[in-house]
């Protein structure tokens, strides 16, 4: 391989892992671990941040033909060429791969929740379901027994008339994610309690923070009021985009609530159809 093309190489391996980097800053976490075959090792995010600029800089110093040798900065008893070796193979992941990665683990660290009592009464923890590459997120308020019974979010009439909803503005269940605020369910489906959503509130901003939509829907009073930290009622919410941690935020009924009040079904179709203009500008 042509030196220059192995310096190309490089910029593009050096460029995978700061945007890994960077991902893992967002998502929270403060070291990345590093496989190889038979070792895997942990690095703090700020060594992993030296490391990759140190690499960084090396390249790009070295002039066009010249021979590249990376610089030896040690860190956890792995040379940068390990590093680079190492980093390689992680970021041959595609940025779906590694979200896919990323909420598994959460999911995975959410199922054994019991930090409150819904985590005893409930059959399934409901994750979360959806395209993790989605530009569109709705979040609900919590799982009804359909949903705990089967594990997955709106999954019941309510759930059959939000894939409606999303089908009408021209979108496919598996383009979107869906999650709730609360992962367990209350029981007899009562309203969630304020203690329950400060207690599971984290999880659900760990997905959006990971999942990075474009626009989010919340679906009724209690994802409403959660995200916008507000008690005002959904009905002069709704309509209107809102903001979360500036993610534009449409705010409209959900659907359990249209089922019994299936006049409002026009207003859901005007701020739906103001979301899929928003996409389509986008
Ligand atoms: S509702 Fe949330 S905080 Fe409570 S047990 Fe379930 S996952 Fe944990």
């Amino acid at each position: 391989m042509h030196m220059d093309e192995i310096r190309r190489e490089l910029a593009s391996i050096i460029s995978a892992v700061k945007t890994r980097i960077d991902m893992e800053k967002r998502f929270g976490v403060d070291t990345i671990t590093l496989s190889k075959p038979n070792k895997v090792t942990s690095l703090s995010l700020p060594n992993a941040v030296t490391q990759i600029e140190t690499i960084e800089t090396h390249v790009a110093k070295k002039p066009i033909g010249g021979k590249i040798t990376v610089p030896t900065v040690e860190a956890n008893g792995r040379s940068p060429d390990d590093a680079l070796k190492t980093s390689g193979d992680q970021t041959s992941m595609s940025e779906k791969e590694q979200k896919i990665k990323l909420l598994e683990e959460l999911r995975k660290e959410m199922m054994s929740c019991h930090k409150c009592p819904l985590g005893k009464t409930r059959t399934n923890l409901v994750f979360g379901v959806g395209n993790p590459m989605a530009r569109l997120m709705f979040v609900g308020e919590a799982p009804g027994r359909d949903e705990d019974l089967q594990g997955e979010p709106f999954v019941g009439r309510a759930g059959q008339l939000l894939t409606k909803i999303i089908e009408a503005i021209g979108l496919k269940r598996s383009d979107v994610y869906i999650a709730n605020v609360l992962k367990c369910r209350p029981p007899g489906n009562r309203n969630p309690l304020p203690e329950e959503i400060v207690l599971c509130m984290p999880y659900l901003i760990k997905q959006i923070e990971l999942i990075q939509p474009k626009v989010l829907c919340a679906l009724g009073t209690f994802a409403a009021q959660t995200l916008l930290n507000t008690k005002a009622p959904v009905g002069t919410l709704r309509g209107k985009f809102h903001e979360y941690k500036g993610i534009p935020m449409m705010i409209t009924y959900h659907p359990a609530y249209l089922l019994r009040n299936p006049n409002d079904k026009a207003k859901v179709w005007d701020d739906m159809k103001k979301v899929r203009d928003f996409l389509n500008e986008f």
